[in-house]
């Protein structure tokens, strides 16, 4: 069968469209992904033969329950709670859970599909899958929080197991969630360590897996200015979030020489000259949970502006978006092509729209994609799996070795494949294409079926 891989493309992304209009998110992730396989389909015909993309775009199972709860005032409550199992063509399902009221199956079938080669690329023995809820978690009390965690777990245990579908956190479910869902999970199933990953090291939890997708994005970071023979000291970073991948990678730049000159919320962001103050930051954040404002009653030279930091001008040489899916537009993009900014590296999954990608294309910005710039995190998901199969906790060491090795390797592969199958420097390419190519293989050695 001789087919024109261009119109094949085009009428997979016509079906999809047709056929889940709605999933606006799950459709910006496949047509950014597609074109870029382009020139490994044809090389590699048989995946057209086989049709094997319209089976990676299926997912495995989706699985969609209610999850009711009751709020300490008595009120009780309904939420949607999700299992995507996207693919499992070379490891269990692994992917996080996030609890927020955007949630909905488009956001997690995209999280899904982006899953599936981010964790084929940390060259771990790891499927993708993706999670979670609409539940808003913002204002809830401890007490909230658990009862809405237990009454979730009460009904994915069904579908979860440590060689079938390994959950962890994601935006909404820290620490403190992973240890509600795990206790129930343990009532309910007895006890099973390797359940959910990004558990607290008392039990069973690994170290470095808190700190290891901000600290995996700026290795990856470094690795990229190494091999240009630069590196991360006295760089600035204009940087979004404050959350957990936020304040890794701040910690991580800093001890590398680099400064952060700003974070954000949902509501607005801070500007701080002299570098964030990450002690006050992790202060507000991981101790008290609470609002950025209260970053400049203590910082008086920095200050606070409402709205996106991206709406903004920073002159800076990295940008690091760690807060949300298409948190840069393409007008966005030109201020930071403006601003000088050289490298954008995304801690976030998918924070850029696709027209964000053509201007930093356009505009010479040195593009590190979600799929590989944050696979720190599952892949120290992969290795806590490894140490609860092997009873064993690996010193902050070995783990944070084990790590950065995984992003060097992940740099290498990216920056090969980019320069065999598309441009030298066309990273989004090169991610795609190496993340791709191992699960497709893999499906097709497994039997299509
Ligand atoms: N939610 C994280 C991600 O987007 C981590 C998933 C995991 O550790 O399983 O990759």
């Amino acid at each position: 069968m001789h087919v024109n891989t261009q119109e094949y493309i085009d009428k997979l992304i016509n079906d999809l469209k047709a056929k889940d209009s709605h999933e606006i998110e799950f459709i910006q992730a496949v047509e950014e992904f597609l074109p870029t396989i382009i020139p490994f389909l044809e090389d590699n015909p048989t995946f057209i033969e086989k049709n094997i993309l319209s089976l990676i775009l299926e997912p495995e199972r989706v699985i969609q329950f209610r999850v009711p709860w009751q709020a300490d005032n008595g009120d009780w409550h309904v939420n949607r709670g999700y299992r995507v199992q996207f693919n499992s063509a070379i490891g269990p399902y692994k992917g996080g859970l996030r609890f927020h009221p955007s949630v909905n199956l488009s956001i997690l079938k995209f999280l899904g599909f982006e899953q599936i080669f981010k964790n084929s690329l940390t060259n771990q023995p790891i499927g993708g899958g993706k999670g979670g809820s609409d539940f808003d978690p913002k204002g809830r009390s401890d007490s909230e929080i658990m009862r809405f965690c237990q009454s979730f777990m009460t009904e994915l245990q069904k579908h979860i197991g440590p060689d079938l579908d390994v959950p962890a956190g994601d935006i909404g479910v820290g620490a403190r969630e992973i240890g509600f869902l795990y206790g129930q999970y343990k009532r309910l199933r007895q006890s099973d360590m390797g359940i959910l990953t990004g558990k607290p090291v008392g039990f069973n939890g690994s170290l470095i897996r808190t700190e290891a997708t901000g600290y995996g994005l700026v290795y990856l970071v470094h690795h990229l200015l190494k091999d240009k023979g630069d590196s991360l000291k006295d760089k600035t970073v204009k940087l979004s979030g404050s959350g957990n991948v936020a304040i890794y990678t701040i910690e991580k730049i800093q001890e590398l020489g680099g400064k952060v000159l700003t974070a954000s919320d949902s509501s607005g962001f801070i500007y701080d000259s002299e570098g964030i103050d990450l002690k006050l930051l992790k202060e507000i954040k991981e101790v008290r949970r609470g609002r950025l404002t209260e970053y400049i009653e203590q910082r008086p030279n920095a200050s606070y502006q409402t709205g996106s930091v991206w709406d903004f001008s920073v002159q800076a040489d990295i940008a690091l978006p760690c807060a949300t899916q298409n948190e840069i537009n393409a007008v966005q993009a030109e201020i930071l092509v403006k601003d000088g900014i050289r490298i954008v590296a995304e801690g976030a999954n998918m924070p850029s729209t696709n027209q964000a990608l053509e201007v930093y294309q356009a505009g010479n910005i040195c593009y590190l994609p979600a799929k590989a710039a944050n696979a720190g995190g599952v892949a120290v998901s992969a290795l806590e799996m490894s140490q609860n199969s092997q009873r064993l906790s690996w010193t902050r060491h070995a783990v944070d070795e084990n790590l950065n090795l995984i992003m060097k390797d992940i740099y290498e592969t990216i920056s090969e494949t980019a320069k065999r199958y598309a441009t030298a420097g066309d990273y989004a390419a090169g991610a795609n294409i190496a993340g791709f190519a191992k699960v497709a293989e893999a499906m097709y050695a497994q039997g299509l079926v």
